[in-house]
C-alpha cells in the first residue's frame, strides 16, 4: 500500500495566481510532493511534516509526472511544495533537482517556478541548477522578522539574519524571493499579530518581491492545537487579515498574496460565521487584483466586535491600566 501512496503526490490543484512579471492574474498548477518531510519538524503550528513517507527519487518523479499530466494547456506557474525543503537533499537529491528543473524547461507553458525552502539549505550551486527556468522563485517561510517570536513562539529555529543571508544568494542567483510570514502565531494577541506582520514587511521589502500572508489556522497533532483546545488560542479574524493585508500593500510595489485556507471554520481564520464567505472572496479576488479597493465597503456587525477586541488589546492583556 505504501508504494501505491508514495507515487501519488500528496495533492495538486488549479488555481489562480498573480503573474508579477506580466502584471495580470495566471494560472497555477500547485503541487505537494511527499518526501521524506521536513528534518525540523518543530514549529507549533506545522502539522505538514505527517505527509511524509518513506519514498525514492523515482516516486517523487513520478508524482510530479502525475501531476502535470492535469496541467493546463496555456500558460501557468507551477508551484512545488514538499511540505519541508525542496533544496535539502535528503528530501529532493541533487539528481532529482536536475531532472526536475529538465522536466520544467521542456514545457514552455510554464512560465514560472516557485519553490519553497528553509535558509539553511539556499547555496548558489543548488540554485544554478534550476537557472535554466524563464522565472524562478524561491519561498522562505521567515513568518515574522521579529527573532523573539520565531524563536520562543514559533520554535522556528533559524534567524532574521539566516534569512537575509539567503534571501540574498536568491537575488544574486537571479531567483526572486516571496517570503511567507504568519499572521497571529501562538501567544500573540489579535492586535500585536497585525502590527507584527505589517513591521516584519517592512524589513523583508528589500529582500522580496512577493509577500504570501498565511493565516494561521489550527492543524491535527501540534503544540498549537493542543493550546487551541485548552482555549489558549484563536485563530485570527478574517478582518485583521484584510488589516494586514492593507497595511503591508499601501505605498508599495511588492506583491501580497493571501490563501485564506480554512477561512470561515473554527479551525481557520474566521470572523461570526455569516460574512466569512464574502471577505474569503474579497482575500481572494484581491489575489489576483493587488487592488485594495476590493475591500471598500465590506461590513458585518462582527466588526464592532473585532474592533473592540482591538481597541482593549492591551488592556486585556493586562500590560496597560484602567
Ligand atoms: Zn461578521
Amino acid at each position: 500500500m505504501i508504494s501505491a501512496k508514495s507515487k501519488k503526490p500528496v495533492a495538486a490543484w488549479l488555481s489562480y495566481d498573480y503573474f508579477k512579471e506580466e502584471q495580470r492574474a495566471i494560472k497555477c498548477l500547485t503541487v505537494i510532493l511527499r518526501t521524506t518531510g521536513c528534518y525540523w519538524r518543530k514549529c507549533r503550528m506545522c502539522g505538514f511534516w505527517h505527509e511524509s513517507a518513506d519514498v525514492t527519487q523515482a516516486d517523487i518523479l513520478a508524482q510530479l509526472e502525475h501531476s502535470l499530466r492535469n496541467s493546463p494547456g496555456d500558460d501557468f506557474i507551477l508551484k512545488i511544495f514538499t511540505s519541508g525543503s525542496f533544496l535539502d537533499e535528503r528530501e529532493i537529491s541533487r539528481n532529482t533537482r536536475r531532472e526536475i528543473a529538465a522536466m520544467v524547461k521542456a514545457r514552455k507553458e510554464i512560465r514560472k517556478l516557485i519553490v519553497e525552502t528553509r535558509p539553511e539549505f539556499m547555496n548558489k550551486a543548488r540554485i544554478e541548477d534550476l537557472n535554466s527556468i524563464e522565472h524562478l522563485e524561491i519561498a522562505i517561510g521567515l513568518e515574522t522578522a521579529d527573532d523573539f517570536i520565531r524563536s520562543n513562539y514559533i520554535n522556528k529555529g533559524f534567524s532574521f539574519d539566516n534569512y537575509r543571508t539567503a534571501a540574498e544568494i536568491a537575488n544574486e542567483c537571479g531567483a526572486t524571493v516571496k517570503t511567507y510570514l504568519l499572521l497571529k502565531p501562538p501567544f500573540v494577541s489579535e492586535k500585536r499579530a497585525i502590527e507584527d506582520v505589517i513591521k516584519s514587511a517592512e524589513l523583508v521589502y528589500p529582500y522580496s518581491t512577493t509577500i504570501s500572508l498565511n493565516l494561521c489556522n489550527v492543524q491535527k497533532y501540534t503544540q498549537l492545537e493542543y493550546l487551541w483546545t485548552k482555549k489558549y488560542y484563536r485563530p485570527p479574524w478574517l478582518w485583521s487579515a484584510i488589516e494586514a493585508i492593507k497595511g503591508i500593500k499601501r505605498n508599495h510595489e511588492i506583491v501580497v498574496m493571501s490563501d485564506p485556507v480554512g477561512a470561515g471554520h473554527i479551525r481557520g481564520p474566521h470572523n461570526c460565521g455569516s460574512c466569512d464567505s464574502t471577505v474569503k472572496e474579497a482575500i481572494q479576488n484581491f489575489n489576483v487584483t493587488q487592488d485594495l479597493s476590493v475591500f471598500d465597503c465590506m461590513y458585518c456587525d462582527c466588526k464592532a466586535v473585532w474592533h473592540t477586541v482591538l481597541r482593549f488589546d492591551k488592556f486585556l492583556f493586562g500590560s496597560e491600566p484602567v
